[in-house]
Order: structure tokens, then sequence, then C-alpha cells
């Protein structure tokens, strides 16, 4: 039987907008596959060797102030220990203010400059012209080379989410992106690109939460957790989705109506 560890970073700062129903869909569904699931929520306490032991990772969105706790308490070894997990592949799934982590640095509301850990090249501010948050529901489509090869079918390409963020991330090379941005925002209100990916982690601004509703995404970093974690490709058996499916279609119409 496969195992699989999900380290739940700054679970009880990062976690908005339902971010945790990130982490029971990622159980539920490896779990369906009789994969043997263990979360471990790790905070400010927990040790590098707590987060190196993880083979899947995930952390959620916060107001500014528990982002800054928590880029103060991400560095030395564990700042090492993450970034080289990310380097050697490890998934991992960052929503919003831990999706700016991942870059150069974030300025927040209050002009406060909080280095990132500048894996993906990109940057955060927020605007100097308006205080206007972007905020609502989002619909993208995946552009990513990497997930495009892994979702062929153009229905379950459409994510599904929710935004509230005050940050403005620019791409320094736009090829990084998730998606293009079809209703909503995504990573500024500028570009029309969401998210971005690097090696097997996505990072997005999409809240929800993302898995439930766009389960080919968790199937991704499960996939590609396990081939990691095992050495060889896992490809998983599909799951009976027509309750999600009629969900997806039914939020795809509504938001499209409210558009109309
Ligand atoms: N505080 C950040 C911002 O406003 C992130 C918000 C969030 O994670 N929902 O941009």
């Amino acid at each position: 039987m496969m195992n699989l560890t999900i380290g739940w970073l700054y679970f009880d700062l990062m976690n908005t907008y339902g971010d945790r129903g990130n982490v029971l869909t990622l159980k539920n569904r490896a779990q369906k596959r009789n994969i043997a699931v263990t979360i471990k929520s790790l905070t400010t306490t927990c040790t590098p060797m707590d987060i190196q032991t993880c083979d899947l990772l995930f952390m959620g969105g916060a107001e500014d102030w528990q982002q800054e706790i928590v880029s103060k308490d991400l560095q030395g070894e564990k700042k090492q220990v993450f970034t080289h997990m990310i380097e050697d592949h490890i998934p991992g799934l960052f929503i919003c203010g831990a999706y700016q982590f991942l870059g150069e640095y974030y300025l927040t509301a209050d002009k406060k400059k909080l280095p990132g850990l500048n894996i993906i090249p990109i940057y955060t501010q927020q605007s100097t012209q308006t205080s206007k948050r972007l905020i609502g529901d989002i619909v993208c489509e995946v552009t990513h080379p990497a997930l495009l090869k892994y979702i062929p079918s153009k229905q379950d390409r459409l994510l599904i989410g929710f935004e509230n963020h005050g940050g403005r991330t620019m791409l320094l090379d736009k090829k990084n992106a998730l998606s293009r941005t079809i209703s909503g925002y995504g990573n500024n209100d500028s570009d029309a690109t969401e998210g971005s990916v690097y090696n097997n982690t996505i990072a997005t601004y999409m809240h929800g939460p993302l898995l439930p509703r766009n389960p080919v995404i968790a199937d991704f970093l499960i996939a590609k957790a396990l081939t990691v974690k095992y050495n060889h490709e896992v490809e998983l058996t599909p799951l009976d989705d027509t309750v999600i499916t009629n969900n997806r279609t039914y939020l795809l119409k509504k938001m499209y109506d409210s558009r109309a």
C-alpha cells in the first residue's frame, strides 16, 4: 500500500476562505485510491525535519499581519529545506498569501516589504494608485504546458475559484503562468494571467477552496507526489466525479449568467 504525508504549513495562521478544504480533498481523493494519508499540521513550532519528511506541501492565504509572522519564521534552515524540496520537485499548492511568499518580495498595504523566498520569478505589491482589493468569483483556463499535458479535457481545464487580495503579482516570465483569466482578476488587474507553476509547485490566488471544485489539480498533485516518492511514474485510477462535474457545470453557468 502506498502512503502519502501531506504537510499543512502554518495551518493556524495561513488559512482563509475555506483553504482547509484543499487538504481534505487531497486526503479524500488519495484514500479513495487506497493510498494511506498522514496530515502533518505544521506551524512556527515545527522543525526543518518536520517539513522535510513531507511528500506534498500545502499553505493557504492570510492577512498581511499573519504573513509577517510566517515570513519571519520561514528563515534559516527551514527556508533552506523548503526551497530544496520545491527544487527537488516535491509538489506543493500555495494559495494567495502563500503564493506571494514564493516570489522576490511582497509589499504590504502598510508598505512593509516582506522578503520572499525567491523561488518563482515574481514580485507582489499593493497598488500605489488605489486601495481597491481584487475580490470575487473567478474562472480561468489552464495554459501551463505541464498541466495541459495532464488535463486533456477542455472542460476540466476551466478552473473555478474565489479571490480576495490586495497584492498584485507580476510575473517576470509570463510562460510560468498557471492559467489565463476569463472572468475575475487573477495575478493582478492588468495582464489576465492567473497563478504560477514551478516544477511541481502550483501557486494561485484561487481560494474557493480550489481543489474540491477543480479535482484535476488535486490528482495532479497526488500523482506527482507519489511519482517523486516512489521514483516511478504513478498513474491514478479515475474516480466517479459525476457530482463534482454537475456542480461545476452549475457554477460556470451561474458565473457566466451573472456577467451577461
Ligand atoms: N494579504 C494578502 C493580500 O491582501 C493575501 C490575501 C489572501 O491570502 N487572501 O494580497
